[in-house]
């Protein structure tokens, strides 16, 4: 199963990611984490995404692609749940054909919906506790304008690629919230429903 967790800054992809990959004992693949480590250890990748990191643009398409096709190369026999990934139209694209190269195609699309005011809350609470450098008004601002303008139109380029993309309401409980996340890929790990069955 390959599954995208998808959704703005602060809607709860890297909780659920990480609760679902204990769950199904798939790996959990985050770029923004892959990307803050190369940061933390001062790596040449580090040093150049760390400004861009910080003022809360996206990193550029190729370098981002280029980090995941490892990564999809070490996991193709168990699948992955993709947090934070594809974030543009070009990066979707790239990942189906990279999928397409080991047949293998994206499984699901769980979109986690938020309003702003909550994520805004989310995002200076965790920028309190976390201390991640880009959790603040400032580069909030910034993230949401990149969502908006790149990363929302990766949802239709999958509706209209046939992948099935399910809504689910990321403003509950986070157990509330995995719960209905859950039940979406238990179906999809069963394979898609027959004909007579319920
Ligand atoms: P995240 O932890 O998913 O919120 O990502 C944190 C930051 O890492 C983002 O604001 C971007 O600067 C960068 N980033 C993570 N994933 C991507 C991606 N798929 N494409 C471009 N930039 C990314």
């Amino acid at each position: 199963m390959i599954a995208i967790l998808f959704g703005p800054p602060g809607s709860g992809k890297g909780t659920q990611a990480g609760y679902a990959s204990r769950q199904f004992g798939i790996p959990h693949v985050s770029t923004g984490n892959i990307l803050r480590e190369e940061v933390g250890r001062g790596t040449a990748v580090g040093r150049k995404v760390a400004p861009i990191l910080e003022r809360g643009e996206l990193v550029p398409d190729e370098l981002i692609l280029e980090i995941v096709a490892n990564r999809i190369e070490e996991h193709r026999e168990e699948g992955a749940l993709l947090d934070g990934f594809p974030r543009t139209v070009a990066q979707a694209k790239g990942l189906s054909e990279m999928l397409a190269q080991h047949g293998l195609s994206v499984s699901v699309v769980v979109t986690f919906d938020v309003p702003e005011d909550k994520l805004i809350e989310r995002i200076l609470h965790r920028g309190e506790v976390d201390h991640r450098s880009d959790d603040n008004r400032e580069s909030f601002a910034v993230r949401m304008e990149e969502y908006r303008h790149k990363t929302s139109p990766v949802l239709d380029y999958f509706s209209q690629s046939g992948v099935q993309v399910v809504h689910v309401d990321g403003n509950d409980e986070i157990e509330h919230v995995a719960n209905a996340m859950c039940t979406v890929l238990s179906r999809m790990q069963a394979g898609p429903a027959k004909v007579g069955e319920a």
